[in-house]
């Protein structure tokens, strides 16, 4: 039992009528320590997951996701939909539902152990956050990592999560057999902003010390700074601050990219722009009106805003400018922009 010592509520496996098409439920638990949060623990059967050259365009890649959902709860989450896979919703489901694959450590030494060809590189954080609140209890990641480390496959962990802290030296150690790359997710300097977006993130305070700690380990930290939030978190002075406090804290790189609104998060976060900035609801309809991008005329003036800033703080400049929700995840650079037209949304 992984959660001995607190008041245990075990409920029956169906418990909620989606977890139907969750295979291998053994057990949901709720915990005092998670108010409103249900977690269903899962057998897995796999652990090393491979998505092909051929989906969406991205390149082959094996990538390991520990939990699905996620309570970071993120209202931009673009991995929201993976949860209707499930039979959950996208939107409360997604932030209150979370799948643990507990066994998925044995499972990946065992996978590991039988191929002949491991996998070049390995991504953890692709679908959801590896280092989410529930990692504290479920302690999966040390495991992850070890293995990975053992087997010299080199990985990448993208997280907002500062647990990561707690794993420093264990990412030291598998950097020693195969290069690691941390990356952390930092974009608002506005406290206010950051917690209504993402209330279940650690601040923008910490993330920057998790970064400290991280480089002053010794290792690469990439941040994806990112998403950059039309009027609301693009203001010049605030990515001007922004960039400057990753320079101090010593990122490696620093990767842009500005809000992507895929349709089925789109009315979650025009819900949320409605409730809390309604008067930038006609903007925000503007800028994305073709569809889950930015407008072109919208990326390029970022991109014009940005590029003297990392020139100026060091960084090496991002292959072509502004990064779209692929780069994002450091899979390929984004297409070239558009030619301008004339701007007369900014
Ligand atoms: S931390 Fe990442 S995976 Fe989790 S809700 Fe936020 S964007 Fe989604």
């Amino acid at each position: 039992m992984r959660w001995a010592g607190q008041r245990i509520d075990a409920l029956a496996p169906g418990a909620l009528p989606g977890l139907a098409r969750v295979s291998n439920l053994v057990q949901s638990v709720r915990s005092p320590e998670f108010a409103g949060i249900t977690f269903h623990e899962i057998l897995a059967k796999t652990a090393l997951n491979h998505v092909p050259a051929t989906a969406k365009m991205l390149p082959d890649e094996w990538t390991i996701n520990p939990y699905r959902g996620c309570t970071h709860a993120c209202v931009y989450c673009y991995a929201r939909p993976t949860h209707e896979h499930l039979g959950l919703n996208a939107t409360s489901d997604f932030d209150t539902q979370i799948i643990v694959k507990t066994n998925v450590v044995e499972v990946l030494r065992a996978e590991l152990a039988k191929k002949r060809v491991l996998p070049p590189r390995v991504a953890l954080g692709t679908s959801t956050d590896p280092y989410q609140r529930a990692e504290g209890r479920y302690r999966l990641m040390p495991g992850i990592i070890q293995a990975l480390g053992a087997a010299r496959i080199p990985f990448s962990v993208l997280t907002k999560g500062t647990l990561i802290r707690r794993d420093i030296p264990l990412l030291v150690e598998a950097d020693r057999r195969a290069h690691v790359e941390p990356g952390l997710s930092i974009s608002f300097v506005d406290a206010e902003l950051q917690q209504s977006l993402e209330p279940g993130t650690p601040t923008t305070a910490a993330r920057l010390a998790a970064l400290a700690e991280i480089r002053a380990a010794g290792l690469d930290c990439t941040v994806f700074l990112a998403p950059i939030l039309p009027l609301l978190s693009d203001r010049p002075w605030q990515l001007e601050r922004m960039v400057r406090q990753l320079a101090e804290a010593g990122a490696t790189a620093v990767l842009p990219s500005a809000l992507y609104l895929s349709s089925t998060v789109r009315p979650g976060f025009f819900a949320w722009l409605g409730r809390e900035h309604p008067s930038l609801v006609g903007d925000y309809e503007r800028i994305y009106a073709g569809g889950s991008e930015a407008d072109p005329r919208y990326r390029r003036w970022l991109d014009e805003q940005l590029q003297p800033l990392l020139r100026e703080h060091g960084f090496p400049a991002p292959d072509a400018g502004v990064q779209d929700k692929f780069a994002l995840r450091g899979r390929r650079a984004a297409p070239p922009l558009a030619a301008p037209p004339p701007p007369t949304l900014f």
